[in-house]
């Protein structure tokens, strides 16, 4: 670092500020603050690690690395799992207990030899040498004040002595890192939150507002293929009288088994939703009315096997179906309007029965 602070600071903020795309692997978009950073410090590689737990840690996770080729995971971590950390290296607290108990002080760790320094010779044999690495230098990613991670300035070729500008710009380093990781925290959220707010609570299915944006899309597209779009609206026969007869939360559970039941049977392109009460409707895109009949048939015999099973309580229950072909010409909620008709016509005929409306019998 010859070159004056303020100017390799300076540059170093600037890329941090960069917008970057929260969707892609923590390796990627920390990729430019690291090797920014690598090149000032000029070192062998720096590394960003978060702990899996901040209260108690007790894996420190590898997110990020200069040396994995194109900001990517490396070849050991290939499948995807639930844990978003689930798949990167890591460190075990117990190999490293008195490493890890230095991180959570937040003091920056400048080991000139790593091999004798006290915070980093338990590396000693099994990381130092194998990697060739000979000097640390770690700074703390904090999280509300707190340590959450590490950005591990990692270099070769023999001791090293970190001078006070250098260790004040790692450390800036590990701050450019927590912003960026703040964000992409953020953005989850607020995905989630978008997720939540399309989503009905009880069924997990999707709710009235996402139908209604779907089903503009679905409008604008089938009008686009001149495909035909159906769709079928499902009543649960009788259900004031479980809700009267057993409860509340029994009707709850006879709502999300019954939905269960209906979204294994429909293909993954169909769009099952629940428009309110112990109502659902159903999307078929690119199908013509006889189909969306036979589909709404299987559904009235899976739903009449469906036994629902609560503690001691099995339960049958049964549903009238509705059915009609979308006129694309025409508002969707003359769709609504059709098919709910059509489910009129199936409790007037004694429930648990599929009928339809066509064009001919409402115009
Ligand atoms: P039909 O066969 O004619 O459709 O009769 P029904 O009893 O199913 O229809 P009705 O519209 O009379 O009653 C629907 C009931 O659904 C009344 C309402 O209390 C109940 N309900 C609506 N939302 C929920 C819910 O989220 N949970 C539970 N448990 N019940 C609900
Ligand atoms: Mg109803
Ligand atoms: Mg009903």
């Amino acid at each position: 670092m010859n070159k004056c602070l303020s100017e390799m600071t300076q540059r170093l903020r600037r890329i941090s500020s960069a917008e970057f795309d929260v969707s892609r692997e923590f390796s990627h978009f920390l990729s430019d603050i690291l090797s920014e950073g690598q090149q000032t410090l000029d070192i062998a590689r720096i590394s960003a690690w978060l702990f899996d737990n901040i209260q108690q840690p007790t894996k420190l996770i590898n997110i990020a690395n200069t040396d994995w080729p194109d900001g990517q995971l490396p070849e050991l971590a290939q499948s995807r799992s639930e844990d978003p950390l689930g798949d990167y290296p890591y460190l075990n607290y117990l190999d490293f207990p008195i490493y890890f108990k230095a991180i959570a002080k937040g003091f920056s760790i400048a080991a000139n030899d790593a091999t004798t320094h006290p915070d980093t010779s338990e590396f000693n044999g099994c990381y130092l040498q194998p990697n060739g690495i000979t000097t640390m230098l770690d700074t703390v990613i904090f999280k509300n004040g707190v340590p959450h991670g590490v950005i591990c300035c990692e270099g070769r070729g023999g001791k090293r002595l970190w001078n006070e500008m250098e260790i004040a710009y790692a450390e800036m380093l590990a701050d450019c890192c927590s912003r960026r990781l703040l964000v992409k925290e953020l953005s989850n959220l607020q995905n989630k939150l978008q997720q939540l707010a399309f989503q009905d609570a009880l069924t997990g299915l999707h709710n009235r507002r996402f139908l209604m944006d779907v089903s503009r899309k679905e409008i604008s597209r089938h009008l686009r293929s001149g495909e035909p779009l159906s769709i079928i609206m499902i009543d649960i026969d009788h259900f004031k009288r479980i809700n009267d007869m057993y409860g509340h939360e029994i009707g709850d559970v006879v709502l999300k088994q019954f939905s269960d039941c209906c979204a294994k049977a429909l293909r993954v392109e169909d769009c099952l939703s629940r428009l309110g009460g112990e109502e659902f409707l159903i999307i078929l895109p690119a199908t013509n009315i006889e189909d969306a009949v036979m589909v709404a048939e299987r559904l009235r015999t899976e739903v009449k096997k469906l036994v629902v099973e609560h503690g001691p309580l099995s339960l049958n229950v049964t549903a009238s179906f509705g059915v009609c072909e979308v006129d694309l010409q025409k508002p969707f909620s003359k769709a609504l309007k059709r098919v709910d008709e059509a489910v009129y016509l199936a409790k007037d005929a004694g429930r648990n029965c599929v009928m339809l409306v066509t064009d001919a019998a409402t115009s």
